[in-house]
């Protein structure tokens, strides 16, 4: 198993550091892929800087804000050709149920299209993609992890780019709800520090 995250020039780059401790946490060969150099033309979203991160819930305008344009596309294209040149049979990714009505990019419409894609577009269909929490709520996720002893204390979800959670951006507000669901305390979350 190897990781991949994606620096593409988001205003929350604290989750590259997380990635990092995670994957070494737990002996995972894990690689930053820089993709800083296209930020510029993806246009104004609210994750790259270009306009405020919406301080409340999901709603549709507060969506919009946050859309960067095929972003997931981007991202798996390039690591289901990492994974044909390094011979990995399987690519993840962690699209869940509360995406699906804000971005089109983690709709099980796309996911079943993408699959079909990186079969015919690599060699031998040796790639396969897959989407497991795709019908999935986050409260649900976070009840899997608990039960997997996931580090959710170096997990990190916020919008904005500070040391701490910001506890008012829709992803924080989402997060917030799916622990609280489960009656457990979000352990990213320390007020008195
Ligand atoms: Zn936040």
């Amino acid at each position: 198993m190897e990781a991949l995250t994606f620096d593409y020039g988001q205003r929350h780059k604290k989750e590259i550091k997380c990635a990092r401790k995670i994957s070494a946490l737990r002996g995972v060969p894990h690689q930053v892929v820089d993709l800083s150099a296209i930020t510029p033309l993806l246009g104004e979203s609210a994750l790259l800087g270009g306009k405020e991160v919406p301080a409340c819930h999901y709603t549709e305008e507060a969506a919009k804000q946050t859309v960067v344009p095929n972003r997931n596309m981007i991202m798996l294209s390039i690591a289901v050709g990492y994974a044909e040149a390094r011979k990995i049979s399987k690519v993840y990714y962690a699209a869940h149920a509360g995406d699906w009505a804000i971005y089109p990019d983690c709709r099980k419409s796309f996911i079943e299209a993408m699959k079909v894609a990186v079969r015919l577009a690599t060699a031998w269909n040796l790639v396969e993609l897959k989407a497991p929490f795709v019908g999935i709520s986050k409260a649900d996720i976070v009840r899997m992890g608990l039960g997997l002893g996931v580090p959710y204390e170096l997990t990190w979800s916020c919008y904005q780019g500070g040391e701490k959670p910001c506890g008012v951006c829709p992803t924080c507000i989402e997060r917030a709800e799916a622990f609280a669901i489960n009656r457990v305390k979000d352990p990213a979350v320390r007020p008195e520090e």
